[in-house]
């Protein structure tokens, strides 16, 4: 790959191991032309610890300015949120977004899905009696609402239910249905938020052993006119760019040509 980014990344003002220094010397020391910094937004019903919190947010893009200002002359450095849906925090002065759900809603409650194995048995009997396909439907119904919550530029790893399911506990990815409600979501997504992500985030945490989003939601992202770009959604400056070799092969096996990367003047596309 000619072109090295990263665009979704994660440091101590969230989850992420590492200060945004640490992580814009190891992007430069893997020769990386750009890196973005993507905090969780702030949610006021969730579990603090992830989250960039409101009263960070100055010091966040003050932080990332000034290192965009010292290493200028090395990598293009830009500040950015990783948008969650519930979320509302204002999002002005940002370099883009990246749209994702994490949590779904309940009547008034909104609860998490982002957990462990045990755990998302838990979470689908509590609330969908045990029904993983209804989990499933329910997620990609909430990401199809994106677009009315922002303007986003990159959909997050569109297919994260799937993300303790690879070995077909919960629900059948190959399945119709599965499929339909992915496809369906991609279609509301289409026009409103240009580019999705290629993200392998989960293979360097151990939860998965491929990216997402799968194969046939690829192929429709294509379809759709969506742009890719490749992530690793990292949390720890080791993987910054874990499988991204293998990402770009995966994406020209379902023929894109080219994926997104952002620079000075915006998005621009690159051939792969
Ligand atoms: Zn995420
Ligand atoms: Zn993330």
């Amino acid at each position: 790959m000619i072109y090295k980014q990263n665009l979704h990344t994660h440091t101590t003002y969230g989850d992420g191991k590492n200060t945004p220094e640490e992580l814009v010397l190891e992007a430069i020391n893997r020769g990386f032309s750009s890196i973005g910094f993507s905090e969780h937004s702030y949610m006021h019903f969730a579990d603090f610890s992830s989250q960039l919190k409101v009263s960070d947010m100055p010091k966040y893009k003050s932080e990332i300015h000034a290192l965009k200002e010292k290493y200028q002359d090395m990598i293009d450095i830009f500040c950015g949120l990783e948008y969650e849906l519930f979320s509302e925090v204002p999002t002005n002065g940002l370099d883009y977004i990246i749209g994702s759900v994490h949590y779904l809603k309940f009547g008034e409650e909104i609860l998490g899905f982002d957990v462990k194995l045990k755990e998302t048995q838990d979470y689908i009997n509590s609330n969908f009696g045990g029904d993983g396909m209804k989990f499933a439907k329910k997620y990609f119904e909430t990401v199809a609402t994106l677009p009315q919550h922002g303007n986003f530029d990159i959909v997050g790893h569109f297919d994260l239910v799937a993300k303790n399911n690879e070995k077909g506990h919960f629900f059948d990815i190959n399945s119709k249905e599965y499929l339909n409600a992915g496809f369906e979501a991609i279609h509301a997504l289409k026009g409103k938020i240009p580019l999705f992500e290629v993200n392998t985030g989960a293979i360097a945490r151990g939860y998965r052993s491929t990216p997402y989003p799968q194969p046939e939601f690829l192929k429709e992202f294509k379809n759709c006119g969506f742009g890719a770009v490749i992530t690793a959604d990292c949390h720890n400056k080791d993987f910054l760019d874990c499988y991204f070799n293998e990402a770009a092969q995966l994406l020209q096996s379902v023929d894109f040509k080219t994926i997104w990367i952002l620079t000075g003047n915006g998005f621009k596309e690159v051939s792969l």
